[in-house]
C-alpha cells in the first residue's frame, strides 16, 4: 500500500540565485519611473515609507516607497530591454520582512530567530 502512495519521482530543481548585500543595496531607493522601474507592490504600505515615518514623523518628506526588488536574472532582462516580470514584486525590505514572518509562522513560535 505504501509503495503505491509514495512513488519515487525525479523533481526538477533550479539553482538558487546568489544575491549579495551590495546587490540588494542597489534596490534601496525610490523607483526611477522614467526608465521603467516600478514601486514596491505594497505601495503606500511599504516598509521603507513606514520606517521613515517612525523616524521623522508621519508628515515627513523623507518617506518614500522603495523600488521593487528584482533577482539578478530579472534585472539583467530589464537592463537589456526585455521588460519586467508581469507581476510587480515587493521591495527588498518588504520581501525580507515577509520572509522572516513566514519563517516564524512556519515554526509556530513568535520568538524564534
Ligand atoms: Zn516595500
Amino acid at each position: 500500500m505504501l509503495s503505491t502512495m509514495f512513488e519515487k519521482v525525479a523533481l526538477q530543481t533550479t539553482e538558487l540565485p546568489v544575491v549579495t548585500k551590495s546587490y540588494e543595496d542597489k534596490f534601496l531607493s525610490p523607483p526611477c519611473e522614467s526608465i521603467g522601474e516600478r514601486p514596491c507592490a505594497n505601495g503606500d504600505r511599504c516598509l521603507a515609507r513606514f520606517i521613515a515615518q517612525v523616524r521623522y514623523g508621519t508628515d515627513t518628506d523623507k518617506a518614500f516607497v522603495c523600488k521593487e526588488f528584482l533577482l539578478p536574472s530579472q534585472y539583467d532582462d530589464f537592463k537589456a530591454g526585455r521588460g519586467l516580470p508581469s507581476r510587480r514584486a515587493k521591495c527588498v525590505m518588504c520581501s525580507r520582512y515577509f520572509q522572516v514572518h513566514a519563517t516564524r509562522f512556519s515554526r509556530r513560535s513568535p520568538c524564534v530567530y
